[in-house]
């Protein structure tokens, strides 16, 4: 899936006048194909979440406790989710090594690991000897990217559209429920 990429990368990270955009693009994806490779098919699909559908109300990509019938907790929960459906996507359709939509991805990544702020350079984060914050949104990411099996139903490119309405359905029968006992 990732040979093609794998030569453009290596071609293109040497190149003096890459974009941060998409240099961040390129790590992004070399990270995927690592750990699409060293990682055992078991160890992923034991990440795996159970459907929506079935579940209580949680967040559809990080699991908090919701109180609404809503899908997501949070705005950047959304867009994370949608990000991971679409680099799916263009992986899958080998759109991934067109160099703008690799600069595109690369301005969402960086929008999305900054926690969905406005962005400002920040030398004392990068020289802190913890994973930041932005390690752990684009680590969470590249993993549920590199997963054979979509990790979570939000993470599907093909389904998560056509399943919307059920699992909104299903959300809103467990509020009203709820609201039913306390009605007793
Ligand atoms: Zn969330």
């Amino acid at each position: 899936m990732f040979a093609r990429v794998e030569q453009d990368a290596l071609r293109d990270l040497e190149n003096p006048d890459l974009t941060d955009e998409r240099r961040l693009a390129l790590m992004f994806i070399a990270a995927v194909r690592h750990l699409h490779r060293a990682i055992a098919p078991a160890a992923f699909e034991a990440r795996r979440r159970s459907a929506p559908e079935e579940s209580d109300l949680s967040c559809a990509s990080c699991d908090k406790a919701l109180r609404g019938p809503s899908l997501y907790c949070c705005d950047q929960c959304r867009d994370v989710a949608k990000h991971i459906r679409y680099i799916r996507k263009i992986i899958h359709d080998e759109r991934i090594t067109v160099p703008d939509l690799q600069e595109s991805i690369g301005a969402r990544l960086l929008y999305l690991g900054s926690g969905g702020q406005a962005r400002s350079p920040d030398p004392a984060a990068k020289a802190a000897p913890h994973p930041t914050e932005t390690d752990l949104i684009l680590g969470d990411m590249a993993f549920r990217v590199a997963s054979p099996q979509p990790l979570r139903a939000c993470d599907d490119w093909r389904t998560w559209e056509l399943r919307q309405p059920t699992i909104k359905a299903a959300r809103r029968a467990i509020i009203e429920s709820r609201l039913g006992h306390a009605a007793d």
